[in-house]
């Protein structure tokens, strides 16, 4: 069916906006703040309720057209080549319910939005450090947020799953209405369906203790070491991570970074600020550093821990789940951390454990819980090569082979690094998630993202 036929029927079941190619806006719709990819959709539905989601879903089934969905498009890198893009962003809103604590969260919702709705309550949700990001693709990958090591996954949080499956029919799945597909959706992306809304679990955060150590590498060498030997000590109230960045020597850093190794610890404790100013001291007395913003502070503020970028660009990253990494290999993953290249490479271990590590009440498919950190490699492509990206990624990641616990979080590989998908799932999950899979969706319409092909496909 050509493009002109899909809209004229598309249109007349959507009451939102149906777009075809040379449309105004259908440009700009279709790309997202990954600049690596962008989906080339034969239309684009931006749904102005689960219906149009239905419409869409119906229509892609009828026509035999793969689906996907876009909130935001920071973890876009399946783009669909023709197809179906529900785009989700003009679904939001929060309606938190302060007895239950919990908020109900329409699939286009950034995380800003949920950290807002929620602190009005002196609740907060279990975001991750960009809360720009989509609530609903974050909670579908798993969700390490920053407050991980005391609260686990924001998959083990979610109460309920509003979906549009491939049947195209809308469901509201709870771990009561349909336990089998509850528990893939926490945790298994974007492979049954179009999501309208989640329901999810709040905690009672309203101030953490939290913010950003900066050292000079070149004047504390053993820093990668010396903040795994710290992670040893710490409550499971402290979650933190270090990211190694070399930073070239360009105008667009601050000043105090450019040309140099620098060390980021960041950390975010739900303690007071006394005992979070006890646990930092250690690294404090480390010194050399660069800067230091550790400081009590809302919660609405905690974006400014990681301050990750806001402007779209292209990115790729992997990264592996490890059971520990020795002070050899620390020494070695730093040693490549601060080799030269034509991009600022990012290099960072988050520390894991604590409720990380411990299975919910109700069974997901988040898996290899018994990682104590996570090793990842992230390089901005600003124009640069993809080679160097992936030769950083190999060198990084081999350097701790011996110690991965053999699995990957899907939420941050960003592109399609080589590797075995199956493995962001342990191996009996993927065997039961393929069996689910052939049975809701056996012609694979949702196929673009980190996908578990049916048996018939596999
Ligand atoms: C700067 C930055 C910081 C990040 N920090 C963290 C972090 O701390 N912790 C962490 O866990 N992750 C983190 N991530 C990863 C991020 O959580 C994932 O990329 C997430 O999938 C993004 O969701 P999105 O909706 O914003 O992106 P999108 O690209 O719009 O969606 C990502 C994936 O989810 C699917 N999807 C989105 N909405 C729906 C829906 N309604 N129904 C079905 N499928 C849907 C899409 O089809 C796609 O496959 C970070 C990413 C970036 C770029």
């Amino acid at each position: 069916m050509n493009g002109a036929a899909t809209a004229r029927i598309l249109t007349d079941q959507v009451r939102g906006a149906v777009l075809l190619p040379g449309d105004a806006g259908f440009d700009a719709r279709r790309k997202g703040f990954q600049t690596a990819y962008h989906h080339r959709p034969s239309v684009i539905v931006r749904p102005d309720g689960p219906e149009d989601v239905v419409a869409a879903v119906a229509h892609a089934a009828g026509a035999g057209l793969s689906v996907a969905a876009q909130a935001t498009g920071h973890g876009l890198s399946f783009p669909l080549d023709g197809g179906v893009l529900v785009d989700t962003s003009t679904l939001t809103g929060v309606t938190v319910d302060a007895r239950a604590g919990t908020a109900r969260v329409a699939a286009g919702t950034r995380f800003t939005d949920v950290v807002d709705a929620a602190a009005r309550h002196g609740l907060a949700p279990l975001n991750g450090s960009a809360p720009g990001v989509g609530a609903v693709g974050y909670v579908l990958g798993g969700g390490l947020g920053l407050l991980g090591r005391r609260f686990g996954w924001a998959a083990d949080h979610v109460r309920a799953v509003e979906i549009v499956t491939p049947d195209a029919r809308s469901r509201r799945v709870t771990a009561d209405s349909d336990p089998g597909l509850f528990r893939a959706l926490r945790g298994a992306g974007a492979n049954f369906g179009v999501v309208t809304a989640v329901e999810l679990e709040l905690v009672r955060i309203s101030r953490i203790y939290g913010g950003e150590l900066v050292f000079d590498l070149a004047r504390t060498p053993d820093l990668l070491e010396r903040y795994l030997g710290w992670t040893r000590t710490l409550p499971e109230e402290l979650t933190s991570s270090v990211s190694l960045v070399a930073y070239p020597d360009l105008p667009l850093f601050p000043a105090r970074l450019r040309g140099r190794l620098a060390g980021h610890v960041r950390i975010a404790h739900t303690g007071d600020a006394r005992s979070g100013e006890c646990l930092a001291a250690p690294l404090r007395a480390i010194g050399h550093l660069l800067s230091d913003t550790l400081a009590e502070m809302p919660y609405t503020e905690c974006g400014a821990i990681y301050d990750d970028p806001h402007m779209p660009h292209a990115y790729l990253g992997d990264n592996v789940l490890l059971r520990a990494v020795t002070p050899e290999q620390a020494a070695a993953v730093t040693e490549l951390a601060g080799a030269p290249g034509p991009v600022p490479c990012v290099v960072d271990v988050r520390h894991l454990g604590g409720a990380l590590g411990r299975q919910p009440a109700v069974p997901n498919v988040v898996g290899h819980r018994e990682a104590r950190y996570l090793l990842r490699v992230l390089v901005p492509l600003m124009g640069a090569e993809p080679d160097h990206a992936d030769r950083m990624r190999r060198a990084v990641l081999d350097t701790v082979a011996g110690q991965s616990v053999g699995g990957r979080c899907q939420n941050l590989v960003y592109g399609r690094p080589p590797g075995p998908a199956e493995d962001f799932w342990e191996p009996a999950d993927h065997r039961w998630l393929t069996g689910l899979k052939t049975r809701l969706d056996p012609a694979n319409l949702f196929r673009c993202n980190r996908n578990i092909p049916p048996a018939a496909h596999g």
